[in-house]
């Protein structure tokens, strides 16, 4: 008699097919005497279709629970299995089963979402093809890693990093936060745990927040441990280039994995090791689909693999911070600490950290009067600095978050405005291809000659992006070679690289950029940092603008005197209206701690993250009142539901309010706030309400898409 098979296939947790594994028979004419090891990939029927699913677990992680056989009279056979890969773990089952669960989502559509997207598209024969592929690879790279083993250079430790590194040996694997200063050496903390774990014969997955980050950690690493060794998984990655890499990595023929988020769900028989660098980094928060956090995860792989996971930042989230306190330290209600704390507060060679220092707009006006502030880029004391800098034939970086030309356009007689037709937003001047374009949904259009309002000739751009900025500092400063970094620069594969190059070898005296250029690059030239609007953040109305905004200012000035010789001599300028802000002041004395306890304070009060958990319902519909009207139902189905959660004040529902940008792309967008006082609550909660949330959108025919993000990042 044929065995039943349960298989994930990619159908979302609302399908009325599956909320989990489907039930298949076995492929004609296997073996009777093995079954499928859970974990195995096949190939199945769906419908008309032929999908790729995963062998998963009676019992233990399926659904069902009563333990009856199930009928099997009109199953369908497994049409294949790929049987040339060996099975995905345990533990990367229940990785992705506990993912699945936590964040609202069916296990299949969670494992069908992080595997390649070419492994789901491929069928057993051409799955041989890669992997004699791969193999080929591997016995031609052989010759070069036997080069790259001969010893490495390796720097002596500081005091600092040999006391982490001390530490890090003691005790039972657990999860570590490395509290280090920009230029505290990090890294070498990385590197040296990993020697260590790759010396037991063991894998290491190091996270970065960015693709960028990516080739610069790599060639660190390659330059340690030999390029052989390493393999990348990232979404840069040509969709063939990631199969392979993934290949390699589930085979266990690469020993170290470096990756952006999607990494963490790596196939590592061997791990040994997680680093998360920069973990306080949003990029980590997947922000479409299944909307999971990778250094939440990574700090639940390590527990649940029972190897140490190891988070470094110099400005560490709130969240991490709080899980990071000493014990007996009675914190703001939590005396008991889950992570392990490690400090670098000193930068490597006794480099100071850069002077932070603050301009304040309100003097510069009183001084040159108002009209300065359009007409100069940036006030004229800090032109004065970027002159002195140039002189001394230094760097200086220019940040500031916005790009394009100018945020706007306007007609100066009628007062039109460049608005998005599909879009509550403005659409972008970009003076390149004289566009203007939609942030938001990608609409394109030409500038046009005249007002389409009035027909006047004089449209002009209001305010600054990057762009423009970069066109008038050349002005300012005609010697200076200027060079720009932000997402328009930098589409084309490699111009990153290139322009980083640039920078690196002193061919760029002033370098403009968005928060790309901020964050972790080792600019070995740089004495000089201004930060443009950045008062925009203080006053957002999402609570985590100050304390995003306090590491990438932190992140910024990090930039700055990383070469200790002129460590001392270098300065950060933030250019605002509210030099007293708090934020400031402490940025001005490089102090996240106190930083961190404000804001903690005023979470603990405001019943914020990390001391409550939220979850975001986003609902999206053809017009404002279905997306209203599927929010209010849903207030009204979970008051039916969880009464006493809700009632005992443990559940809070707010009332529905419209997405920051409302309208994108013609889509009305509304969304609703939960906060719980538990985890617990909260996940209890959710997974009850959403299974009878489905069942309302028939009634709204205009509401096109719903989904909940828990631990949302951005409000
Ligand atoms: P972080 O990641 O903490 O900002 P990095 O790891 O980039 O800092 O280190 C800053 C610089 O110091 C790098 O150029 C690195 O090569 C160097 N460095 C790190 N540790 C040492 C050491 N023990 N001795 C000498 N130089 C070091
Ligand atoms: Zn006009
Ligand atoms: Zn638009």
């Amino acid at each position: 008699m044929p065995t039943v098979v349960r298989v994930l296939v990619d159908l979302p947790r609302h399908s009325r097919l599956a909320a989990g594994a489907l039930d298949y028979l076995e492929p004609p004419g296997a073996e009777p005497a093995v079954p499928l090891a859970p974990g195995t990939l096949v190939r199945v029927p769906l419908g008309r279709r032929q999908v790729c699913g995963l062998v998963w677990p009676h019992g233990e992680h399926g659904e069902r629970s009563d333990g009856e056989a199930p009928p099997m009279d009109g199953l369908k056979a497994i049409t294949e299995v790929l049987s040339a890969l060996p099975p995905l773990s345990t533990a990367w089952l229940r990785l992705v089963a506990f993912a699945a669960a936590y964040y609202q989502r069916s296990p299949g559509e969670m494992a069908l979402a992080v595997l390649p997207p070419e492994l789901k598209d491929i069928d057993a024969a051409q799955l041989e093809r890669r992997l004699r592929r791969l193999h080929k690879g591997l016995k031609a790279a052989a010759p070069e890693a036997a080069v790259a083993d001969a010893r490495p250079f390796r720097p002596d430790l500081s005091p600092e990093q040999a006391e982490v590194l001390r530490q890090l040996a003691l005790g039972e694997p657990v999860t570590s936060l490395l509290h280090g200063v920009t230029g505290s050496g990090k890294t070498e903390i990385y590197l040296r745990e990993a020697e260590r774990v790759l010396a037991q014969g063991r894998q290491v997955l190091v996270l970065v927040p960015e693709i960028n980050l990516t080739p610069q950690l790599e060639a660190r690493f390659a330059q340690r441990f030999g390029a052989s060794r390493l393999r990348a998984l990232h979404s840069g990655l040509t969709p063939a280039q990631r199969l392979q890499n993934w290949l390699a990595v589930h085979l266990g023929h690469a020993d170290l994995v470096l990756g952006t988020r999607l990494a963490i769900f790596a196939p590592l028989p061997r791990l040994g090791l997680i680093v998360v660098d920069e973990e306080h980094d949003p990029s980590y928060k997947q922000q479409e689909g299944a909307r999971y956090s990778a250094r939440d995860l990574a700090v639940y792989r390590g527990r649940l693999e029972g190897v140490p996971v190891l988070l470094g930042s110099a400005t560490p989230s709130l969240e991490t911070w709080l899980n990071a306190q000493p014990l007996g330290e009675a914190v703001q209600g939590r005396a008991q600490s889950r992570y392990r704390r490690l400090a670098m507060p000193s930068r490597i060679g006794a480099g100071a950290l850069p002077a932070v220092k603050l301009l304040n707009l309100a003097e510069v006006v009183a001084r040159h009067g108002r009209s300065v502030l359009y007409e100069m880029p940036i006030a004229p004391p800090l032109i004065e600095r970027m002159k002195q800098c140039l002189a001394r034939g230094e760097q200086s970086l220019v940040l500031l978050n916005r790009r394009g030309y100018a945020p706007v356009l306007h007609c100066t007689s009628c007062g039109w405005k460049s608005q998005c037709s599909q879009c509550s937003a403005w659409r972008v001047f970009h003076k390149i291809d004289r566009t203007l374009r939609c942030h938001h949904c990608g609409s394109v259009e030409p500038v046009m000659r005249s007002c389409p309002d009035c027909g006047d000739m004089d449209i002009q751009p209001l305010g600054r992006g990057t762009e423009r900025l970069e066109e008038q500092l050349g002005a300012l400063l005609p010697e200076a070679r200027m060079a720009r970094i932000d997402a328009d620069t930098t589409r084309t594969r490699g111009s990153l690289e290139e322009q980083l190059a640039q920078v690196h070898d002193g061919h760029v005296d002033v370098l403009v950029g968005t928060q790309m250029v901020a964050k972790g690059h080792d600019f070995r030239r740089i004495t000089l940092v201004i930060a443009l609007n950045a008062d925009a953040a203080l006053f957002s109305q999402d609570f985590r603008a100050p304390e995003r905004l306090f590491a990438l200012l932190m992140q910024a000035a990090g930039r700055a005197g990383r070469d200790a010789e002129q460590a001392a001599a270098s300065e950060m300028w933030v250019q605002t209206w509210h030099p007293s802000h708090p934020l400031y002041q402490a940025l001005q004395r490089h102090d996240y701690v106190a930083f961190a306890r404000s804001q903690l304070e005023e979470r603990q009060i405001a019943g914020l993250p990390p001391y409550t958990h939220l979850a975001l319902l986003r609902v999206e519909a053809r017009d404002q009142a279905s997306a209203q009207a599927f929010l209010q139902a849903a207030t009204e189905l979970a008051e039916g539901l969880d009464g006493t959660a809700l009632s005992a004040g443990e559940l809070l529902l707010y009332p529905p309010v419209p997405a920051q940008v409302q309208r994108v792309a013609n889509v009305e967008r509304v969304q609703m706030l939960l906060e719980a006082s538990s985890r617990a609550v909260l996940q209890r909660f959710l997974s009850a309400w959403l299974d009878v949330l489905q069942a309302q959108r028939a009634a709204l025919p205009k509401v096109l898409r719903w989904a909940v993000d828990v631990d949302p990042v951005s409000i």
